[in-house]
């Protein structure tokens, strides 16, 4: 009877013993769980803050860049500045010389342009037989065409001189 109860009494204070082991482990791994969340939390807060910082520099850096390159386009004179007309390309040229029939190669992609129309080249025509030219009707989309392409490739808003042949 005695020996009964001493076992009986050892087994609940072993069982007891056992629930609190179990407890504190499982309220460590609570605790473990809130500090990993709380990490994430702040990783994920200090990532955003990084990419916000970089985002705002870049815009600085792009406007920065935007204006001393229409700086540097506003000082060319209207009537000598030129656009590759080629979509994906639009590099701003300068024509020291430009006249009607008068063509070149595109520097960047190496593609003819007509320096009087700024357009593609018309091989086989004059400037006044193909009608593209920036006084013409043709022409007059064909610049709105050039300066919209232009705004999309270099983010800059072009002030091309019309003309007439
Ligand atoms: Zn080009
Ligand atoms: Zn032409």
């Amino acid at each position: 009877m005695l020996f009964s109860l001493l076992v009986g009494k050892s087994r609940g204070i072993s069982l007891v013993s056992q629930s609190k082991h179990f407890a504190i482990i499982i309220i460590i791994i609570i605790i473990i769980i809130i500090i990993i969340i709380i990490m994430i939390i702040i990783v994920t807060i200090v990532f955003v803050f990084v990419i916000i910082i970089v985002i705002v520099i870049i815009i600085i850096i792009t406007i920065i860049i935007n204006n001393m390159q229409m700086a540097a386009e506003a000082s060319i004179p209207e009537a000598s500045k030129l656009y590759c007309p080629y979509p994906k390309c639009s590099t701003l040229m300068v024509a020291d010389e430009r006249g009607p029939n008068m063509h070149a190669e595109c520097p960047a992609c190496h593609r003819m342009l007509c320096l009087w129309c700024r357009t593609p080249w018309h091989q086989g025509q004059t400037c006044g037989e193909a009608k593209v030219y920036p006084g013409s009707a043709k022409g007059k989309k064909e610049t709105k065409r050039l300066c919209f392409l232009a705004l999309i490739n270099t983010g800059l808003f072009c002030g091309l001189a019309l003309q007439t042949v």
